[in-house]
């Protein structure tokens, strides 16, 4: 690994995300290394640290997806599915939960944490502006 690892960026654009209308919901380790700039390669390492903010910052998911690759829906990792039959819109239907990805979405305090700082920074933007008028 050639780079160093950007945790405040990938901080940031977390905190971005979260303070979105409506917030960006089941993102991806792969979102996330796009979002910055990293390759493929960086995947375990985005990935723990992303573990390490889970119960905390963030929730992550298991998302099944159908064999056309859809996602259906976010379930909790230990959330047993054995025996369950799924559809898609695409047509697959009765197919058993095989495939899935690995997503995250924000707990409500972070949310909630990002908006304010989203809020006081925007309150700092237009006083400065009124300071230059
Ligand atoms: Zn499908």
């Amino acid at each position: 690994m050639a780079t160093s690892i950007p945790f405040g960026k990938i901080n940031e654009i977390l905190a971005r995300w979260a303070a979105n209308t409506p917030p960006i919901e089941d993102f991806t380790v792969e979102n996330v290394l796009y979002a910055v700039g990293l390759d493929s390669s960086y995947y375990e390492i985005i990935l723990r640290f992303l573990m390490s903010k889970a119960g905390f910052e963030l929730i992550p998911k298991k998302m099944l997806v159908c064999p056309s690759n859809h996602k259906i829906q976010a379930f909790d990792l230990d959330e047993d599915l054995e025996g369950e039959l799924f559809d898609c819109f695409c047509g697959e239907s009765d197919f058993e939960a095989e495939d899935f990805i690995l997503v995250f979405s924000f707990t409500d305090d972070f949310k909630k944490d990002a908006l304010a700082l989203k809020k006081k920074f925007m309150k700092n933007q237009e006083q400065r502006y009124l300071q230059l008028v």
